[in-house]
């Protein structure tokens, strides 16, 4: 983000100057969502073609076939791709009269600007703007804006626009509509990141109507056949001529009003999208009017204060004070509220890794949600993580298909990117092969289990996940003889996508291992304690009795490669017979590589994207010992090029458990600001939302060290740089609040049972607070 202030408050992040060269960034910094609708942060006048609009609705999409070159069975069929839909925030301001010959429109791309700053406030959810604008002919007004997207109505948003003439009395006039001329790129050769976009015709115009002073159009997606609504209303606090207003894909109202000097005119808009991924097709025009109906009675106040006191709640539990650096808290906080702003909560929905942001990786949903992003929602707002957990038994149908497509006869097979569930990623090495999804999604299942002890959920969903991820493993690995008869999987690529299609992916088979013992251990609790559930659940999947037991002696069994010499594991089968990459005759500007090599070229050589080992080592924090974690993390830390956003903030954590709190501060410094300062340059495309959780990581987990698993454990430090930093965590049915100054740590119960933590390797009783030397 181009200009902040420290002089400002922590809670907002602030734009001083409008920069054009800035304004794509900025779109996406200042985009604001629920988790169902996301809107970018563009202007309500827009700025032609120098911004990207774009308006979200989570799961809403369009898919159009794969075009191969060359096509072999089982290719992902169709992609599937987020749409940016008809813009509903389209405000545009006249001065003069059509008649008269002075006509001027408020564009920032004309006249000249006056003052102007724009400021997301995150503890309200309000994006405000003020500009003071001077036209070419010399006429100034002031332009006032506040938009949210409300987190207490998922359909709706609201813009307040208050014009005020400064130095004229005279004609003014405001055109508020949709306009549904919306392009849906902005297409950048060469990088897969970006994804292919539709250029053509995507959404169809189905109807357009006007009632009372709401305006609608319908669209509907020419493959999907999925039908969105976009209804508007707008109040004006002056009397004025109202009219409808329609020209090509627009549709509105204009208002002509007489301006004053120093007289403010406000208009409040209020704006609903519904689509048939919620309701039948034929209802979504009435709900859409119903939904605006009630937000106009209820009011932009009152809309606006229910904002606020949602997000206070939010806060309560998830912020994170750090005290001595005013950037690295804006960032965590940013960072914090553009997480909640992206996450589905509905069961069907989930976490595209840009967010509502925009347009990168189509919308897509990866593994990012169960390894970076969920434990952000598990240990502060639990309920949501349990929706994200349960939108992957809303696509298990999809993936037990998936998995019949890949010729394997049980068990399911996660989509590596998807939205509906079925398959689109038309680079199998970097997509399909990726089979640790399934592990990964069965570790935020045991995750969630161990913070929740929620029975119902593993009973209605996690179980049946449990066992169909299982079943895929026995059904991909083998044991092979040469390997000493140990069970191995062969022909995947793990997190690392610089090295594609290896055998025995240590990430893998470490997270394959875990999901095997897990499964076999949840089917005996269910067969012991809930004979009929567990019957009904063997019935549903056709569990045989000696499957569990083959769980077993597959993990029991599983192949970790091991170097004797070297003292470290190596990331698969054949890393270590390759040559280091020459990282010192590699100039900067070839980095990310992916951008500037072939694949094959890439994968010849020791070099990685991101972190693969060592993230399984810090997630299965208790199976590897210090020393064995501190040989890792040597060695692959110099050959990681963090090339993924996903790589730095698992790093930071493990320099933190390995002591190395300064480093820790490093990565962690460098991940928490990665959009605010587009470190990777590509933040106009959308946020990284799994960096963004990897830093909310890198506190909790990170300095201080908290552990979950059959209780907490914490092991606090604190970079040098901060006088404090506080936060709290919700762990079974507990509200625990951690303190953490130079040489001091407090641990607090503020709800719940008393119950045992460890600190360090002290186990103690937390009833009330533990003051600790650290
Ligand atoms: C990373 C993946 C990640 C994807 C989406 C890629 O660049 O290598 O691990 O899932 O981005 O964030």
């Amino acid at each position: 983000m181009a200009h902040n202030n420290s002089k400002q408050d922590n809670w907002q992040i602030v734009e001083h100057d409008f920069q054009l060269d800035e304004a794509l960034v900025n779109e996406t910094l200042f985009a604001l969502g629920n988790g169902y609708l996301g809107m970018r942060g563009t202007f309500e006048e827009g700025l032609g073609r120098a911004a990207l609009e774009g308006t979200y609705i989570n799961g809403f999409y369009e898919s159009a076939p794969i075009i191969y070159g060359e096509k072999f069975i089982g290719f992902a069929e169709n992609k599937q791709t987020i749409l940016n839909l008809a813009n509903a925030k389209v405000i545009r301001l006249t001065i003069g009269e059509d008649a008269d010959q002075a006509v001027e429109e408020f564009n920032l791309l004309t006249g000249k600007i006056l003052s102007y700053r724009r400021a997301l406030d995150m503890r309200e959810g309000v994006l405000r703007r003020s500009v003071k604008w001077q036209s070419p002919q010399g006429k100034q007004v002031q332009v006032e804006t506040e938009r949210l997207v409300l987190h207490t109505h998922p359909h709706t948003a609201l813009i307040r626009y208050r014009v005020t003439p400064l130095n004229f009395d005279g004609p003014l006039s405001l055109v508020s509509g949709i306009d549904g001329a919306i392009r849906q790129s902005e297409h950048a050769e060469d990088d897969p990141r970006l994804g292919t976009h539709f250029t053509g015709e995507v959404l169809t115009l189905e109807e357009r109507s006007f009632s009372a002073e709401s305006a609608i159009m319908v669209h509907r997606t020419v493959t999907t056949q999925l039908t969105v609504a976009c209804g508007i209303r707008n109040v004006l606090d002056a009397p004025c001529a109202s009219e409808p207003y329609s020209e090509g894909q627009f549709t509105g109202y204009v208002y002509r009003l007489e301006g004053r000097r120093g007289q403010s005119v406000t208009l409040d808009k209020f704006i609903v999208y519904a689509t048939s991924l919620d309701i039948s097709a034929s209802k979504v025009v009435p709900t859409v009017l119903g939904k605006l109906d009630e937000a106009a009675t209820i009011g932009f106040e009152t809309l606006r204060a229910a904002q606020r006191s949602y997000l206070a709640d939010f806060w309560n539990v998830a912020d994170i004070v750090i005290e001595g650096d005013d950037t690295l808290q804006r960032g965590i906080r940013f960072n914090m509220f553009h997480l909640l702003q992206s996450a589905g909560r509905d069961g069907r929905t989930n976490i595209a890794a840009k967010g509502l942001t925009g347009l990168g990786y189509e919308g897509h949903y990866f593994w990012d949600t169960e390894i970076y992003i969920m434990p952000f929602f598990l240990y502060t707002q639990p309920e949501i993580s349990r929706k994200l957990a349960q939108y992957r038994h809303h696509i298990l149908d999809k993936a037990r298909e998936r998995a019949r497509e890949m010729a394997h006869l049980r068990g399911a097979l996660y989509s590596w990117r998807t939205i509906n569930g079925a398959e689109c990623s038309a680079n199998f090495p970097t997509g399909t092969a990726q089979y640790h999804i399934n592990a990964d999604i069965a570790f935020a299942i045991q995750r969630y289990y161990d913070a929740t002890e929620d029975d119902d959920f593993m009973k209605q969903y996690g179980t049946e996940i449990l066992c169909e991820t299982a079943r895929l493993w026995i059904d991909t690995g083998d044991y092979i003889d040469a390997r000493g008869n140990r069970f191995c999987i062969n022909g995947v690529t793990g997190p690392d996508e610089y090295q594609i299609l290896v055998n025995n992916n240590a990430y893998t088979n470490l997270m394959a291992r875990e999901n095997l013992r897990f499964a076999h251990e949840i089917v005996t609790w269910l067969r012991q304690t809930d004979a009929v559930a567990y019957q009904a659940l063997a019935h549903k999947i056709t569990l045989q009795e000696d499957e569990p037991t083959a769980w077993q002696e597959a993990a029991e069994k599983m192949y970790i490669p091991y170097d004797m010499e070297r003292g470290i594991i190596p990331q698969d089968d054949a890393f270590l017979g390759k040559a280091v990459w020459d990282f010192e005759h590699t100039p900067r500007e070839n980095y990310p590589l992916l951008l500037h090599y072939h694949p094959l070229i890439v994968t010849r050589y020791q070099v990685c994207k991101q972190a693969d080992l060592v993230l399984g080592e810090f997630l299965l924090h208790d199976q590897f010992d210090r020393a064995q974690k501190q040989r890792d993390f040597n060695y692959y830390e110099p050959i990681t090029t963090h090339d993924s956003s996903l790589s730095g903030a698992i790093f930071g954590i493990m320099a933190a458990e390995l002591g190395d709190t300064e480093k820790a501060y490093r990565y962690f410094a460098d991940t928490a600001t990665m959009d605010l300062e587009n470190k990777h340059g590509n933040t106009r495309a959308g946020i990284h939302a799994a960096n963004m959780a990897g830093t909310w990581q890198g506190i909790i987990f990170g300095f201080a060290g908290m552990r979950a698993k059959r209780g907490l454990s914490f092991n606090p430090t604190i970079p040098v740089q901060w006088h404090s930093y506080a936060f709290k965590i919700r762990y079974r049915g507990r509200l625990i609040g951690v303190r953490v100054t130079p040489g001091k740590a407090t641990f607090e119960l503020l709800a719940g049972e008393p119950m045992e933590i460890r600190v360090g390797d002290a186990p103690m009783q937390l009833d009330g607070s533990i003051h600790l030397e650290i």
